[in-house]
């Protein structure tokens, strides 16, 4: 129950999806026994087709946990493809190198240990697409440290925007996630209203959103 569709409807939306046979399938079984909160198979179907849209040859990943998002893209992605993700996790860390060495991904997908607050600063890089999946109250900070990064006509794209319902709707928030709904909403506000910004949010998974950079996004402070 994700609450921000009926079951009936994401249950179908999955159904129609093809099973993964690779080691994406493995790292699904993974991912589900050791509850690692990777995209739903319905996000990663829409990953798949930005991805080939937008044919990017850099993407910027925020929260790798065990890699799986990172190699879902690289697998789309063109052979001269680069993605850097960050984790602070350090045991995540450790798994995501192995399936990326497993995957023949190395030197491909580059993972970096840190807090992304601290480590986002610090990256020159540009990229094509940012994908945000990471601590949900701090999705206006990372759009503050990688914004500029990112290039013109370049995607901004954050999983679990709408937090099982609870940016919606009131009945639904959880005490001691007050902070965090609060902080999301401001941060969707913000993204639907920039005009150096097309935004649409899509109620698939936990809520996705989808900004196309336009042009420099300007700070008041
Ligand atoms: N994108 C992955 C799942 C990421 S789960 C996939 O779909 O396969 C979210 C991850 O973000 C967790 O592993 C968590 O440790 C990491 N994370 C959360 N906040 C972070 C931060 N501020 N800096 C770095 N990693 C963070
Ligand atoms: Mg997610």
């Amino acid at each position: 129950m994700s609450n921000i569709n009926h079951d009936y409807i994401q249950d179908y939306l999955i159904s129609l999806i093809p099973d993964n046979i690779d080691i994406l399938k493995e790292m699904e079984i993974y991912a589900e026994e050791n509850n690692v909160p990777i995209i739903t198979k319905d996000v990663a179907e829409l990953l798949k087709v930005l991805i080939k849209l937008k044919a990017p040859k850099t993407i910027l990943e925020v929260g790798t946990a065990i890699g799986y998002s990172s190699i879902l893209m690289a697998k789309y992605m063109e052979n001269d493809y680069k993605i850097l993700t960050v984790e602070r996790n350090e045991g995540y860390i450790q798994i995501a190198n192995d399936n990326i060495q497993k995957a023949g991904m190395n030197g491909k997908i580059q993972v970096i240990l840190g807090d992304a607050e601290e480590i986002l600063k610090d990256i020159n890089e540009s990229f094509d697409i940012i994908f945000v999946d990471a601590a949900k109250g701090q999705y206006m900070d990372f759009f503050k440290d990688t914004i500029s990064k990112l290039k013109i006509g370049g995607l901004f794209v954050c999983d679990n925007v709408l937090f099982r319902g609870m940016v919606a709707e009131k009945s639904l928030v959880i005490r001691r996630k007050i902070t965090i709904v609060k902080r999301l909403k401001k941060f969707l506000h913000y993204i639907s209203n920039n005009e150096a910004l097309q935004t649409s949010i899509i109620p698939i998974g936990d809520g996705v959103s989808i900004s196309c950079k336009l042009k420099e996004v300007l700070f008041d402070e």
